[in-house]
This record gives C-alpha cells, sequence and structure tokens, in this order.
C-alpha cells in the first residue's frame, strides 16, 4: 500500500501520487498515460485526473500496480476498477491487470474459449481477479512465455488445476506440459507454440487464432520508434539467438502483438510484416555493429 510518507517529490501536488517504492514497470503509465509519466526510474502524476475516464483509468492503474505504490489522499471506492480486470483487449482475449511484482509488472493475458480457457504468463493471484476468472470458466491452459514471467503460476494451478505449458530450457519446476527443441507445437486448432530462443533459451511465444501473438518479452512495440522492437540490455541468453527467432516469426501473419511489457499494437498483418522486417533489419544492424567494436 501507498504512503504518503514516501510520495515521490515529482508528484503535481493533488489527490493521486506515486511513492518511491515504485519499480518503474510502466503499467500505469499503458493503462492511464493523461495521469502517470516517466520521471528517473520512477512513474509520477504529472497531471491530476480531471474527468469521469481519466479518474477510472487512475483507479484502473492502482489496482494493476504491482508493488502497491500509487496512492490517492482520499479513500477511493475501487470496486469498479477491480470488477474491469480481466479487461476485453479485442474478441474475446483480455488483459488480466493485476500485474505481479515478482514479474517485473509483466502483462498477463486471458484467453476465453469454449474449449477452455488459456492464461498467457501468470498475474498476481488475487482474490477478487480470480473470482471473475471462475465466473467466465477458469482456467484450463496456462501458457508460460519464459521463467521471468511466470507470477504466481504454482497457485493459479492448484486453484484452477490446469495444465501448465513451457519450454524444457526455462521450468525451473515441474509443469504438465514441458515442450522441447525448436519446432512449432500445436496445443490446439487455434493454439500454435512457437520457440523464440533469446532473451532466455527456452523463451516461446504463443499465436492465437492465426492473428494474436503472445510476444512475452521476445517482442514488443516502441511507440517512440513506431515499430517493433526487442531489447538487448535485458537479453539475457543470446542477442544472436534473438535476432535469428525474431526473423522466423516473418513466416507467421498476425496483426495484434501483446508482450509482456510495453504497449499492446495493432495494424493489418501486412503492416506488422512490415514492422518486422524493419525490426529484424536493425537487429542485424546492431548485431553488426557490436562484433565491430569487439574487434
Ligand atoms: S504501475 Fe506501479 S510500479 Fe509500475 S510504474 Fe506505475 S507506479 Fe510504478
Amino acid at each position: 500500500m501507498a504512503s504518503v510518507k514516501k510520495r515521490l517529490p515529482g508528484n503535481v501536488a493533488g489527490e493521486f501520487y506515486v511513492d518511491s517504492t515504485c519499480i518503474d514497470c510502466d503499467q500505469c503509465r499503458q493503462i492511464a498515460p493523461a495521469t502517470f509519466r516517466a520521471r528517473g526510474e520512477h512513474s509520477i502524476v504529472f497531471r491530476q485526473p480531471a474527468t469521469a475516464e481519466e479518474l477510472r483509468r487512475a483507479d484502473k492503474a492502482m489496482v494493476a500496480c504491482p508493488s502497491g505504490s500509487i496512492g490517492a489522499l482520499g479513500k477511493r471506492d475501487l470496486s469498479e476498477a477491480i470488477a474491469a480486470y480481466p479487461e476485453r483487449v479485442d474478441g474475446n482475449v483480455h488483459f488480466c491487470g493485476f500485474a505481479a511484482e515478482s514479474t517485473y509488472g509483466g502483462s498477463s493475458y486471458l484467453i476465453v474459449r469454449p474449449q477452455g480457457n488459456v492464461l498467457v504468463d501468470a498475474p498476481r493471484f488475487a482474490r477478487h481477479l480470480v473470482r471473475r476468472i471462475e465466473e467466465i470458466g477458469g482456467v484450463r491452459l496456462m501458457f508460460l512465455t519464459h521463467v521471468d514471467d511466470v507470477g504466481d503460476h504454482a497457485k493459479f494451478r492448484r486453484h484452477f488445476g490446469c495444465d501448465r505449458v513451457m519450454h524444457g530450457d526455462d521450468a525451473r519446476f515441474p509443469v504438465e506440459r514441458r515442450l522441447e527443441g525448436e519446432e512449432p507445437a500445436r496445443l490446439a486448432d487455434d493454439l500454435l507454440v512457437i520457440p523464440t530462443p533469446g532473451h532466455t533459451k527456452g523463451h516461446q511465444v504463443l499465436l492465437y487464432a492465426g492473428r494474436m501473438l503472445f510476444t512475452g518479452d521476445h517482442l514488443a512495440w516502441s511507440p517512440e520508434e513506431h515499430s517493433l522492437t526487442a531489447y538487448r540490455d535485458v537479453c539475457w541468453y543470446s542477442w544472436a539467438e534473438q535476432t535469428r527467432s525474431v526473423e522466423k516469426l516473418l513466416a507467421y501473419r498476425f496483426d495484434w502483438v501483446l508482450p509482456g511489457h510495453g504497449p499492446r499494437h495493432h495494424c493489418s498483418s501486412r503492416e506488422m510484416h512490415h514492422h518486422l522486417e524493419r525490426c529484424v533489419r536493425a537487429m542485424k544492424g546492431e548485431r553488426q555493429r557490436s562484433v565491430g567494436k569487439t574487434r
């Protein structure tokens, strides 16, 4: 819970504030960009919410914040914000909110399907979220993109009895469906797992319904560059492998990218393909530059 004693000095005066426990995960800036902004290694409130919609978003950011770093001077009724999660992104795909601190505030998603719901990476095991997920059919499968974003996976497994799907090279704990190798694996007609080693050795992405790609920490959207991007500074295994794995995705068509961190992006699959080509070119260029540097 946020403490006014730890209120960051960069916050604008008024009801909402961010305190010094902020881990700079970016969720609040995604959810309520009119209120929160990055400042140094934290977020701050740069403008107090003024409209009903801005207030609603600030409340939702407060609920999603993994470290409880967003506070309000008065007591706020968060019931509406809590009930907003899981929040529909497109069709039957939802953003779970309730980020876990252990995932550094990673985004997790719920695909609601008649054949059984799929949780993509694990959020915080929060009572309200769990109840809401129960109401919309529970969880049949939990797809874990990689070892950093597993969150409260064990609690979700225990509660829903769902099978966890993970690559053997990243599974540091027993999982019910352990995938191996680099061949894509079809979990169902509409669920294709594509191994993408690079960020970690056992990283995988999930292509849903031939159009929505859950990318974990493999691939992200950069609003600044208006392009797809990958983060070299947090590549823990191999940048060369990650480049190769991003290039491999050129063989697929998708119009949504839903990453573990940062903004989601939707455009035509044709445009997405161009963004991906540009990203691969940039990654290869960067690799050549860095090879040059080491000589
Ligand atoms: S959601 Fe919380 S932890 Fe993440 S940037 Fe905002 S205040 Fe910081």
